[in-house]
């Protein structure tokens, strides 16, 4: 996690110490605290039939490993705007958030804390599938005998989409 050297309200430099029940940054200069908080992702199910996608993933962490589409919500979204726009920018498809599925914590990552929130999406149409963006490839694998996931989050809420819906 990145060290908050200075209060970003008057530039004096902050401590990190104890204040409002926990340690925090924070400036004695002029009493702000600098809250740090687990950035929320949309974490993709694309379901099609006995099928699930997954992207190759363009960038560390993880280059070259599979994974579930999405990434991180950027300020003044929602949580299924997020959605769609990484749907849009990784895979080319349109489509919208059928259901929450559930949620996995990563703690420490090179992104900070980091609070996954698996979806399962309803494509519109499949024809215009297409790798873009943070993605090297997008492909469809069997549920039953797809690659590892890049990581456990994403291995986690594959699991739940997989215990609720997917009956052999
Ligand atoms: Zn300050």
């Amino acid at each position: 996690m990145k060290k908050l050297i200075f209060c970003s309200s008057c530039g004096q430099e902050n401590t990190f110490g104890f204040i409002d029940g926990s340690n925090r940054y924070h400036c004695e200069s002029c009493l702000t605290i600098h809250y740090q908080n687990p950035k929320p992702t949309a974490t993709l199910i694309c379901p099609r039939n006995d099928e699930i996608l997954l992207v190759q993933r363009a960038f560390d962490p993880g280059r070259g490993e599979w994974g579930l589409p999405g990434g991180f919500l950027e300020l003044g979204e929602t949580l299924n705007q997020g959605a769609i726009r990484e749907l849009k920018e990784e895979t080319n498809l349109d489509g919208r958030v059928k259901e929450i599925l559930g949620t996995c914590s990563h703690f420490n990552s090179v992104f900070g804390d980091i609070l996954l929130i698996g979806l399962q999406c309803e494509i519109d149409s499949w024809d215009n599938l297409k790798a873009g963006d943070d993605a090297m490839s997008a492909q469809f694998f069997s549920i039953e005998n797809c690659p590892p996931l890049a990581f456990e989050c994403h291995q986690k809420i594959f699991k739940i989409y997989k215990d609720k819906f997917y009956k052999k």
